[in-house]
């Protein structure tokens, strides 16, 4: 729980703010830009939320802090604090946001929220698909999260992208009955109980509609889940998203995907050639476990991966 005790003094006056729980995963920041940004190596409240979206997404962000470093209280310490900050406080947009969860994010996709420490913050994301909904990684199992979790369908299969993001998975599995997909190259004794392993490096496909792409790199056995436009479906209402755990983030600021070479704990020549495979399958949608998600024509996201692809090799 955020304490005024631990208030970082470089936010804002006001009543929302980090305190130095922080352990800098960036979901604040890609949830709430408005409200959040980086200072140093922790985050900070830089405009206290104003406008409803503001105020929503800045609830949202605090649910999904996953070490509760983000806080709201009335007083914040000192009068000028308080004099500045004249808003309602966010009680009940966080009330609200409790019962959004997981909210439409991209075209069958839902942002789960509740993101958990043992993951580093990563993003749970829910796939929905008439044949059985997907979850992607894994969320805090809270009561809210969970009944809309059923509300939507409940969940067929659980898709592990690696082994940094498989805490609370026997969790979910126990309560929704799924199957629980992981590559065998990051199997241990953390996923003992994983229902299906994936081998090898090449495509393997799950469904019509799904496959699943083996990149490793970051891990030995990161892999990314494909989601293809259903049969049938109309690609601009269903267009082909990429759920990319580790392996690519989303650089906004030049609207490129990118890898982590400070956090690739498997190699990276291999990451960078498991990109360049990622070039022959078209996705419009980048929905990665770190950071904003990112978007562009499928033609246009497979240009900028190139130009990734090209970035990547000069930091060999
Ligand atoms: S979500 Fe929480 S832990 Fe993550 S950067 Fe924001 S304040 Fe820090």
């Amino acid at each position: 729980m955020a304490t005024l005790a631990r208030r970082l003094p470089a936010n804002v006056p006001g009543a929302l703010f980090v305190d130095s729980s922080c352990i800098d995963c960036g979901a604040c920041r890609w949830i709430a830009p408005a409200s959040f940004d980086l200072v140093g190596s922790q985050s900070r409240v830089h405009a206290q939320p104003r406008d409803a979206l503001q105020r929503a997404r800045a609830a949202e962000a605090l649910l999904s802090c996953p070490t509760a470093s983000i806080g709201v209280a009335r007083a914040s310490g000192t009068a000028a604090d308080d004099a500045a900050d004249d808003a309602p406080p966010l009680h009940r947009e966080v009330v609200a946001a409790a019962g959004r969860f997981p909210r439409p994010f991209a075209p069958r996709a839902l942002h789960c929220g509740f993101h958990r420490e043992a993951s580093f913050g990563a993003t749970s994301w829910l796939l929905l698909r008439p044949a059985g909904n997907v979850l992607i990684d894994v969320p805090r199992f809270t009561a809210p999260l969970v009944r809309r979790l059923e509300q939507q369908g409940g969940v067929r299969w659980l898709f592990l992208t690696h082994r940094d993001d498989v805490d609370g998975h026997a969790q979910f599995a126990a309560h929704f009955g799924c199957e629980r997909l992981l590559h065998r190259g990051d199997h241990g004794a953390a996923t003992a109980g994983v229902e299906r392993l994936l081998d090898g490096d090449a495509p393997i496909e799950l469904d019509d509609d799904l496959v699943a792409l083996p990149t490793p790199g970051h891990t030995r056995g990161s892999t990314c889940l494909l989601a293809r436009t259903p049969a049938g479906a109309d690609p601009a209402i269903a267009p082909p998203l990429l759920f990319s755990g580790d392996h690519l983030a989303w650089d906004d600021a030049t609207a490129r995907p990118y890898g982590f070479r400070d956090a690739c704990w498997h190699s990276w020549p291999q990451l960078i050639e498991s990109t360049r495979r990622l070039v022959a399958h078209p996705f419009e949608w980048l929905l990665p476990g770190h950071g904003a998600p990112g978007r562009a024509p499928a033609a246009e996201m497979a240009a900028r991966l190139r130009g990734a692809i090209a970035e990547m090799e000069q930091e060999r």
